[in-house]
């Protein structure tokens, strides 16, 4: 795997350089919501990035950690309203990409067991979905949450 912070992956997605399946969903000050930057065993994972390249939550300045309180709500409620998730997950690691980033992760009434909580990142290639899925749901959910679609 090449390396995701040199250059940044988390910048390169922000900048537009980088488009991840289901790309930008939306755009809010400091903020940024796209597709996860790698395959999915779940339609409609999304990631909130910071706009600024930051380490982790706790670099964000206060309004900025604020909106991402209220967009990741925000984001979640879609995904189980729209997209029929049971559930929806919210996962902020850091210890691979190097730049504030705040995973959103349906799970679903099928969603195997072992992929269950932090497991969804150990999907097989076997389980991933094809892209066209999600896409589709990226647009659903950017549609839900009625933001102006990223230029
Ligand atoms: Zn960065």
């Amino acid at each position: 795997m090449s390396d995701v912070n040199e250059p940044c992956l988390g910048c390169a997605i922000v900048r537009g350089d980088t488009r991840p399946v289901g790309g930008v969903l939306a755009r809010l000050p400091g903020l940024v919501l796209h597709g996860v930057a790698g395959p999915s065993p779940v339609r409609g994972w999304v990631v909130i990035s910071s706009e600024r390249h930051a380490r982790a939550l706790y670099d964000l300045d206060e309004p900025t950690a604020r909106e991402l309180g209220a967009l990741a709500a925000r984001v979640m409620r879609a995904q189980r309203e729209v997209l029929g998730a049971e559930h929806a997950y919210a996962f902020a690691i850091g210890d691979v990409l190097r730049h504030c980033h705040l995973h959103l992760v349906p799970r679903f009434a099928d969603t195997p067991r072992h992929l269950w909580g932090r497991a969804v990142f150990e999907a097989t290639p076997a389980e991933h979905l094809p892209a066209e899925e999600l896409e589709a749901a990226a647009r659903t959910l950017a549609a839900a949450l009625a933001m102006p679609p990223a230029p």
